[in-house]
């Protein structure tokens, strides 16, 4: 029986490293369904919303989807994409594996995290407002049902996939209500994962052990912002954005999309990196149950890169294409 899952193309470089993740997956010899799903700025052209209501619909009724990246118009009025994507259907959990990788340099050899960002409150509430003419506020919001999701989320990966130790990032001396109520609520559900190691570290302290002391980390969980800053770091470290896989979870559905955005200047040049997405698309291939498949391509892509078949982001001279074709390949 093929898998149901819904495909956005995206926009930019969104089209190519899709036809490139397709083409792997599919070397791999999984059965796809791939229903594709109107997003984006043809959407917008067309006079409709960035996304329709009928993708939302057929997302939550298919359960999964792969998103390459799309464009956010610039302009008033102009939502996000992916920020529409994750409150309409309650995608609370932004998971980002970032694993230093054969062939890709970095100096963080060993770097081995995986990232929890809670993806739907803090300062991304969109509560703003200006409470002076001169003074402007922003509202946190945290909560503990909105905490407990998340840091159980952290600790049922960590206890699947044999994780040593979840830690929760916070500014809590700080921030004594907010940040304090998400390591207190962290702290009651570490307690019912005994066998399972905990911590917590301020994420200033996070940032600057990070790259020091990376091989000390395993998997974080974090409120929405420290969590999106966390991320780009991690990516960074991990030896940039062309590698850095991502995907978004509910209860309901999961999107898998790589962390970066839609590169408009390198669009139609089969220039770009197709790794994050297709590193999005193991994670998706193990959340179909598809754990053989996952594990072989990224061994593929793995020999393709210590073979010095690689885009310019790791400074080699591959295109989008013929990395594609040398994983398949190694899939052969
Ligand atoms: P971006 O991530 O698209 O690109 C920044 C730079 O990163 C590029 O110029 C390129 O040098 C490099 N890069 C990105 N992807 C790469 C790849 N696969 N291989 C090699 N190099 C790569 O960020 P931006 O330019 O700030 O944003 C462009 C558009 O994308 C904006 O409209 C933004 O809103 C949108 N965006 C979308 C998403 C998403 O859909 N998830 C995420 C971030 C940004």
């Amino acid at each position: 029986m093929p898998h149901d899952v819904c495909l956005i193309r995206g926009d930019g470089i969104g089209p190519e490293i899709t036809a490139a993740t397709e083409k792997i997956i599919n070397a791999a010899g999984v059965s796809i369904n791939w229903i594709e799903v109107d997003a984006g700025l043809r959407c917008v052209e067309a006079g409709e919303p960035i996304v329709p209501d009928r993708t939302l619909k057929k997302i939550e009724e298919v359960g999964v989807a792969l998103k390459a990246p799309m464009t956010t118009p610039i302009g008033k009025g102009s939502v996000s994409p992916n920020v529409t994507l994750r409150k309409r259907l309650d995608l609370y959990a932004c998971v980002r594996p970032a694993k230093s990788l054969p062939g890709v340099p970095t100096p963080f050899e060993g770097l081995d995290i995986v990232i929890f960002r809670e993806n739907t409150e803090d300062l991304y509430s969109q509560i703003e407002y200006m409470e002076t003419p001169t003074v402007a506020m922003s509202t946190k919001v945290i909560s503990d049902p909105g905490t407990e999701r998340i840091a159980r989320a952290a600790f049922e990966y960590a206890r699947k996939n044999r994780r040593r130790a979840v830690a929760c990032v916070h500014k809590a001396n700080i921030m004594k209500i907010s940040d304090g109520l998400f390591l207190r609520t962290f702290q009651r559900v570490a307690s019912e994962y005994p066998d399972v190691e905990s911590w917590d570290v301020i994420v200033d302290a996070l940032c600057m052990q990070l790259v020091t002391k990376w091989r000390n980390f395993d998997v974080l969980v974090l409120p929405n912002l420290y969590g999106d800053i966390v991320s780009d770091l991690a990516a960074g470290m991990m030896g940039g954005l062309g590698v850095a896989p991502g995907a978004n979870y509910g209860v309901n559905c999961a999107i898998f999309e790589a962390v970066h955005g839609s590169a408009p200047k390198y669009q139609g040049l089969d220039k770009v990196n197709p790794m994050a997405l297709l590193l999005s698309g193991t994670m998706m291939l193990r959340h179909l149950g598809e754990d053989e498949a996952a594990l072989r391509i990224e061994k593929a892509v793995e020999a393709t890169l210590v073979k010095g078949i690689k885009t310019y982001d790791l400074f080699g001279s591959a295109k989008t294409s013929e990395f594609a074709n040398a994983v398949c390949a190694e899939l052969a």
